[in-house]
């Protein structure tokens, strides 16, 4: 198993398999785009298949989920599900995407094994998210949910990001579309992790705000099944159920100390906490023949020494120097 020295034990693998995007939202990264990985330095569809399985066989892993940048611009992607999906014991597979393409890919996904997506999408508005994407797709991404929807990849989730002066009045109008269309939305704090560095703590737009924007119009209740138990939602039911809302409180309300997450780098680094600064790379090791169980000793020693928490709080606290779209979000 991968646990570490506070007892936590990681069972869900979030794989990055690309660092390139299509969209250019600004708390994620700079108009231009980035310096994007080499292709040469990018795991091989056989290599991520490989150590998924590493993941799934020598460290009780059962969830995976893949993301990027943006995962859908794999070339291998359907492939690459369909392979973890013969995997035994059998792993939940989810994927994380901004939604441009899953109209065409959706049930190609479905057919290969993908269980569930998280879409993002931060406003209804077309404007407002070319202001924060940079790109005119909203249209792709409302179409690449009912897509999703369509296909069973299901509960299709939505993440929103929200930007205050930009999107933050829309929140209860999100929430309102997302339950009638059956999406299950969940607001996630700004964090920072842009490439840019240009997150400001007084900026941005907390959980507390977010429940109070959303209280103007919903009653908001937890009972029942919307114990938070390790999932990073705090959830609520909305106007009494069954629909829910979550928030992800990721810098105000953290969750570190339930954290059963591994995470691995495009370029086949293992990351113990999306704000560790340090990364440990196995795609050498993989690269240079070691067996199976060589990696898995790898991996473990990679998660023992994960912090007890992200440190946001410590007025020392550095970003990590890669952002969020070259870790996996
Ligand atoms: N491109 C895909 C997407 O947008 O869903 C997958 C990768 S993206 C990095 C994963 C999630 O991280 C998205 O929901 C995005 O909104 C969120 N995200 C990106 N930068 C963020 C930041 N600085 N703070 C909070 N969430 C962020
Ligand atoms: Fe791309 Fe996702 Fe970052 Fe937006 S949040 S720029 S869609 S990787």
């Amino acid at each position: 198993m991968l646990t570490d020295t506070y007892g936590r034990v990681a069972t869900d693998l979030r794989v990055s398999l690309t660092d390139r995007c299509n969209l250019r939202c600004t708390y994620c990264m700079p108009e231009e785009g980035l310096q994007w990985l080499a292709k040469p330095d990018l795991l091989t569809d056989d290599e991520i298949v490989r150590m998924v399985g590493i993941a799934v066989h020598e460290l009780g892993v059962t969830d995976v989920r893949f993301t990027g940048g943006e995962p859908l611009l794999r070339p291998g992607l359907v492939g690459i599900v369909e392979r973890c999906a013969a995997l035994e014991p059998r792993p939940r597979l989810s994927l994380t995407t901004n939604g441009i393409g899953l109209r065409r890919t959706a049930d190609a996904l479905r057919a290969a094994g993908l269980d569930r997506v998280n879409v993002s999408l931060d406003t209804l508005r077309p404007e407002v998210f070319h202001t924060l994407t940079r790109r005119d797709r909203h249209h792709d991404v409302v179409a690449g949910l009912a897509a999703a929807a369509d296909a069973g990849l299901t509960p299709v989730k939505i993440n929103t990001v929200l930007m205050r002066g930009v999107n933050d009045d829309e929140a209860p109008d999100l929430l309102a579309w997302a339950v009638e269309r059956g999406y299950e939305l969940r607001f996630i704090e700004q964090m920072p992790l842009d490439a840019q560095h240009g997150w400001q703590r007084t900026d941005m737009v907390t959980a507390d705000e977010i429940l109070d924007r959303l209280r103007t119009r919903f009653t908001l209740t937890t009972e029942g099944e919307t114990v938070r138990g390790s999932a990073p939602a705090e959830r609520w039911l909305v106007d009494g159920g069954p629909a829910t809302v979550g928030v992800i409180g990721s810098v105000t309300r953290p969750f570190c100390r339930a954290c059963d997450r591994t995470r691995l780098t495009a370029d086949g680094q293992v990351r113990n906490c999306l704000f560790a600064r340090e990364e440990s790379d196995l795609r050498g090791p993989l690269r240079s023949g070691a067996d199976d169980e060589r990696m898995a000793e790898l991996w473990r020693a990679a998660m023992w020494g994960k912090k007890a928490g992200s440190g946001l709080d410590d007025p020392a606290f550095l970003q990590p120097d890669r952002p969020m779209s070259a870790i996996g979000g």
